[in-house]
């Protein structure tokens, strides 16, 4: 078996690599403040002009019409430059997806390059108080009056919520249906009547992550993704991009992993003894983020030759929420009592620590590893 990439595949790696090292900015400020959200909205637009914000999407919407293998190319090159974290994400990898296949051409054309530039940036409401897990039980009402649905209800753990420009929504259009039949996939402006919106407290004080407040908040129908009543199934779209090869590209951990390696050269070089069991720990963090590498290209093959990606994305997600943990408890066992201060490592292990709960729990993945992939009986 040939690994190697094909020279039109080195090429492409060349020129991410050159082009991200020659526009790294200065480090932004964190995009779960409002500073550091502009500050992360002007990087989009400078990736949105060079090309470079969505490769993988056709040049119609201003992508490069990139091929999987390339995306992932061009994500291992990104992680790797140290260049900001994407604050477009959950638009890009999670509802643009859902746009191409369910969006109408009106709606491609309006959402699709606006997300892309950075214009419009976007969250998620589909979690709520009694809501989470169990998806379809969310309450949040959209009622028809005219040519707009009038919104009630609440929405929590809205990541960018406080101050993103528009967020994509799941409300329930009819109380009397089936509870999967009964729901919408709405697209809500950030600014529509009636939306308020709070941020959560979180022990690092910053107020992106938001509750959703719907009180009478008024939305056109024509912001309606896919058909009333369908938003169980563009929802379950969207939620496969999420879990699979979308959102946790293999570029992160990878670099994630070499900076461990890193830590660990640098500390034993400044006179810090590390014992077996951690030189074990690391060399396996590094052979995971391999592994995850190699099954993410196998995958992109798969799909590139039209498979298409169905429960296994599970295995993905419980694979590499859970890998990015322990790479990050790796790095605070190396710095023993200095990894208790603040740093990126700290920060890395306080976000790894959600990785087993969002995008989906791993408890609810492993029921369906084993119910869809394995075949198991649900008792
Ligand atoms: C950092 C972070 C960012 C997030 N961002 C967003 C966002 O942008 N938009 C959004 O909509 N949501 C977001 N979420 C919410 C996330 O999707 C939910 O927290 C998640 O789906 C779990 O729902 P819940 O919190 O209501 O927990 P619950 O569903 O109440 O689950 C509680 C516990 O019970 C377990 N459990 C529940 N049902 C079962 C079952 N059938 N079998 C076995 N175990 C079960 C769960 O695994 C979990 O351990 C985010 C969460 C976090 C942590």
């Amino acid at each position: 078996m040939d690994l190697d990439l094909a020279p039109r595949y080195v090429e492409f790696r060349d020129e991410c690599r050159a082009w991200l090292e020659a526009n790294r900015p200065a480090p932004l400020r964190s995009m779960d403040t409002p500073e550091g959200f502009e500050e992360h909205r002007a990087w989009e637009r400078v990736l949105f002009d060079a090309g470079w914000s969505v490769p993988a999407w056709p040049a119609a919407y201003g992508g490069r019409d990139c091929d999987l293998i390339e995306w992932l190319i061009y994500e291992e090159e990104y992680w790797r430059s140290g260049v900001p974290g994407r604050v477009s994400a959950n638009g890009v990898s999670l509802l643009a997806p859902t746009i191409f296949n369910f969006g109408t051409s009106a709606q491609q054309d309006f959402f699709l390059p606006r997300m892309a530039s950075g214009e419009h940036i976007w969250a998620q409401g589909w979690s709520e108080p009694d809501a989470g897990s169990d998806l379809a039980g969310i309450k949040t009402r959209a009622e028809r009056d005219g040519d707009h649905y009038v919104l009630n209800g609440q929405k929590t753990w809205c990541s960018r919520g406080a101050f993103a420009d528009w967020i994509f929504c799941i409300v329930r259009t009819d109380p009397e249906a089936e509870r999967h039949a009964g729901l919408t996939y709405l697209l809500v402006p950030g600014d529509a009547p009636g939306l308020e919106r709070r941020p959560i407290g979180r022990l690092d004080g910053e107020p992106g992550f938001a509750e959703l407040f719907f009180d009478d908040c008024r939305v056109g129908v024509g912001n309606v993704l896919g058909e009333e009543g369908q938003g169980w199934a563009v929802a379950m779209a969207a939620a496969g991009s999420e879990r699979g090869l979308n959102l946790r590209s293999p570029g992160r951990f990878m670099a994630a992993a070499e900076r461990l390696a890193d830590l660990a050269r640098d500390l034993q070089e400044g006179g810090d003894r590390i014992d077996v069991r951690l030189r074990e720990e690391v060399t396996d963090a590094w052979i995971r983020a391999q592994a995850y590498r190699w099954q993410t290209y196998l995958t992109a093959a798969r799909l590139m030759d039209g498979a298409e990606l169905g429960s296994e994305a599970s295995l993905m997600k419980v694979f590499w929420s859970e890998m990015d943990l322990e790479l990050h408890a790796t790095a605070l066992r190396l710095l023993g009592d200095r990894g208790e201060l603040p740093s990126e490592w700290m920060d890395g292990y306080l976000f790894a620590l959600s990785g087993p709960i969002y995008a989906g729990t791993n408890e609810i993945q492993r029921n369906i590893i084993a119910e869809r992939v394995l075949g198991l009986p649900r008792r």
